[in-house]
């Protein structure tokens, strides 16, 4: 018997968790196959140290916002649990299958798995078409051309969610493949603190930014509080494709031409610039996941000591601007920008700890953890590119500045709460007659500070500022200079 398998586009999501502006899966509706939208969760990276569950718990958030979107086109996104190949081969078995799918600028984890699926994929004689999503750019020899392929993505139109009639697969013929595969519970425990998942709850904050929160950006960015409400909220929206950045551009723009005008915007429009900026320098330089990409740093050798770092993970250090960041941070799952410098600046120079006994910890508490922007960072603020500023954050006086009156740190260190204001960034500075009054001791009720911060901070200014002239750290600054930078960058 001559038994044809009938033709299937799968599209393939990764973090690219919308319908709308979807690139891949409009071209998939475009050749009017069947189409199937599949979610794999993978074993890899469920038990990668850069994930945790609350990524997941995010991701599952938004399949369900997908498949209620879905619900009135009989369909959902199919979901299991188990590595991509292994799932591909399933559906090969079944249908004459064709991939779609974003490209993701990931760990090397992902990208081994993508080079993987490539040798798979032209084994079997799969096609896969893949596309871009985030203005970020394969095999760039240099930054000469970028601002214009970036420009030209971004103003691109939007693509249109429009399927047509049945043509995504029916839920019934979706639960009879879904038997063949282990499947995934989507159920999560909704926390107050976590920003809930979803290509709606992404069109939520956008909203509501434009609608009124973006008039304080400018001046909360800094505030580790206002900055919560003040800045847009978006980045584990854009990180997991719940949104893409060219709709959150295209808004902007639209915004200016109804009037919006000022110096937040102006602010927040080079933030968006800097996310494919950041991106496009982790796809060109991926090994960043391991090293700096200053090679003179390499030498730069640090003794990791686990009582520091577990201080700093547990926000028991004694600084209470660092530690009221922290605990925050594993809380919520976010902070501004100014408070993760502040952090990372602290373990890394204060507490003298190489920047890759931080980064795993750190991407697993961020949800919006996204490692083209998480790895140069996190090397820009350890001062190890040669290239930035050195910039070493003094906790006490960011304290003193964006949280004056201490409401963010008696927020996250109850413990201080018996303390008055002025010595709420400064809990060391109490006297003993002062401690008997106020009954607050310092050792028992809250750590005394772990180092003299003046101290370490004045021996990691002076080893990184020597390490600036060494021969190797300039050669590998200009190397870094003519490959990442833009050509009109002064
Ligand atoms: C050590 C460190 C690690 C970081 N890791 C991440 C990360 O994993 N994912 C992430 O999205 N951001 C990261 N950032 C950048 C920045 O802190 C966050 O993007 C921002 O705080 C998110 O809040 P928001 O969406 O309200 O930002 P807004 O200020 O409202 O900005 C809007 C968007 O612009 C982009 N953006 C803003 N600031 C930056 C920046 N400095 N560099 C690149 N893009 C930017 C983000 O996509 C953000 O969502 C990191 C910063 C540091 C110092």
């Amino acid at each position: 018997m001559n038994f044809e398998k009938k033709e299937l586009s799968v599209v393939w999501l990764k973090r690219d968790l919308r319908l709308s502006d979807h690139e891949a899966l409009n071209h998939a509706l475009e050749t009017k196959s069947p189409c199937l939208l599949l979610y794999v969760f993978e074993e890899i990276l469920l038990n990668d140290f850069h994930y945790s569950p609350r990524h997941f718990d995010f991701i599952k958030q938004s399949i369900v916002d997908l498949n209620k979107q879905l619900a009135v086109l009989n369909t959902q996104v199919l979901c299991v649990k188990g590595s991509v190949i292994e799932v591909f081969e399933t559906l090969l078995k079944r249908y004459s299958i064709t991939l779609y799918s974003h490209q993701e600028t990931g760990i090397g984890l992902t990208f081994s798995r993508d080079k993987a699926v490539k040798r798979w994929a032209n084994a079997k004689g799969v096609v896969w078409h893949e596309f871009l999503q985030q203005g970020v750019f394969r095999r760039l020899p240099n930054r000469k051309k970028w601002i214009h392929l970036w420009s030209a993505h971004m103003n691109q139109p939007l693509f249109n969610f429009s399927p047509a009639e049945g043509q995504l697969l029916s839920l019934q013929l979706i639960s009879d493949l879904e038997v063949q595969f282990e499947g995934m519970d989507l159920n999560t425990t909704q926390s107050k603190w976590f920003q809930p998942g979803g290509e709606r709850n992404a069109l939520r904050y956008l909203n509501s930014f434009y609608g009124g929160r973006y008039l304080n950006y400018q001046k909360h960015i800094s505030k580790p509080d206002l900055a919560r409400k003040s800045c847009s909220r978006l980045s584990p929206y854009i990180a997991w494709g719940n949104i893409s950045m060219r709709q959150v551009l295209q808004r902007t723009e639209e915004e200016k031409e109804q009037g919006k005008t000022g110096r937040a915007l102006t602010s927040f429009g080079s933030r968006l610039r800097w996310q494919a900026h950041f991106i496009q320098k982790f796809e060109m330089e991926c090994r960043m996941e391991h090293e700096s990409i200053n090679k003179g740093y390499h030498a730069l050798v640090k003794e990791k000591r686990q009582d520091y770092l577990l201080a700093w993970e547990t926000g028991q250090t004694g600084i209470p601007m660092v530690d009221a960041a922290m605990r925050c941070l594993v809380a919520t799952g976010y902070l501004n920008f100014r408070m993760r410098a502040l952090v990372v600046s602290f373990v890394i120079h204060q507490l003298w700890q190489p920047w890759q006994a931080i980064s795993c910890f750190l991407a697993r508490q961020f949800l919006d953890f996204e490692p083209g922007i998480h790895f140069p960072q996190i090397q820009m603020q350890a001062g190890e590119t040669g290239i930035n500023t050195l910039r070493i954050y003094n906790p006490v006086k960011n304290g003193m500045e964006h949280d004056k009156e201490g409401k963010f740190v008696l927020q996250w260190l109850p413990e201080l709460h018996k303390l008055p204001t002025r010595f709420l960034h400064t809990p060391w500075e109490i006297t003993p007659m002062e401690s008997t009054l106020y009954d607050f001791h310092l050792g028992k009720d809250y750590p005394a500070p772990i180092v003299d911060i003046e101290k370490t901070r004045e021996k990691a200014s002076r080893t990184l500022w020597n390490l600036q002239k060494n021969s190797l750290v300039k050669k590998e600054s200009k190397r870094i200079l003519n490959r990442h930078t833009l050509p009109n960058r002064n």
